[in-house]
């Protein structure tokens, strides 16, 4: 059975004081769910108050971003041992905003990947094509660039252990989802495309999510395609009551 994933990413958004506000709201009403695995990613500065709350609860800990060394001279970023000492299990990688703003390429993120394996994070590797490119007809093309470039090096083993988020960037923040059918397509591609590449079982059982302007009142379209597990949700994250609403779809 395919694991369901809905994860929150709050981006830079929260104060430790609303994050942790945010989170006990959400963790009171989390308790009678059942069948989702839930994952919050706050920004780097609550990271560690937020494991403090969610201890012992079905909740668990992302990070938005990591860098691939282990310490030492990389003012402004933070490794895999920190996110673990932090308390993440997860770890975003590749997300459109920081391909767009940061700099973040294909071969950064098959970094990236790697070292979050290495320090026993799972990532969420988030791939996606820009408007222009799906409007020249490049959707796949870009989909399988960054699939076979972010998980160049990788075996069936490894790829036991990743969650891929499809992210169409045009979707991202401005109210437009892709239509249930047309995120299934990609889906569908993604898919076979790992069947090639690693072989049935890791086509069969990774989980592929969803994000892109995903609100309480689209999710149910979206989680009733074949190929659809889960939803990387971002503004309507910071919301409990609509986070909750999407977690309980
Ligand atoms: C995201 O941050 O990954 C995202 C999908 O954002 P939004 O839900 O706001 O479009």
């Amino acid at each position: 059975m395919r694991r369901i994933i809905v994860a929150g990413n709050w981006k830079m958004n929260n104060s430790v004081r609303e994050s942790v506000s945010l989170i006990r709201e959400l963790g009171a009403a989390l308790d009678d769910v059942k069948g989702r695995e839930v994952v919050v990613s706050p920004p780097f500065t609550s990271l560690y108050e937020v494991a403090k709350e969610i201890a012992g609860k079905k909740i668990r800990l992302a990070a938005q971003d990591l860098f691939w060394e282990e310490s030492g001279a990389y003012t402004g970023e933070i490794s895999g041992p920190m996110l673990k000492d932090a308390g993440c299990e997860f770890v975003i990688i590749g997300h459109s905003e920081r391909r767009q703003f940061f700099g973040e390429t294909d071969e950064s993120v098959n970094k990236k990947n790697k070292a979050a394996l290495k320090h026993n994070l799972t990532p969420i590797v988030c791939i996606g094509e820009r408007l222009e490119e799906r409007e020249k007809g490049k959707t796949f093309e870009i989909i399988e660039k960054q699939v076979r470039a972010g998980f160049d090096g990788f075996g069936a083993s490894e790829m036991k252990k990743i969650v891929i988020a499809y992210e169409p960037v045009w979707a991202i923040g401005t109210g437009k989802t892709a239509t249930p059918e047309q995120a299934n397509e990609v889906h569908l591609f993604v898919r076979n495309l790992l069947g090639t590449l690693f072989g049935k079982e890791i086509s069969e059982s990774l989980p592929i999510l969803y994000g892109g302007s995903v609100k309480p009142d689209n999710i149910k379209g979206l989680m009733e395609q074949s190929e659809i597990d889960g939803a990387l949700v971002g503004g309507a994250s910071l919301d409990a009551k609509g986070f909750l609403k999407i977690i309980k779809f």
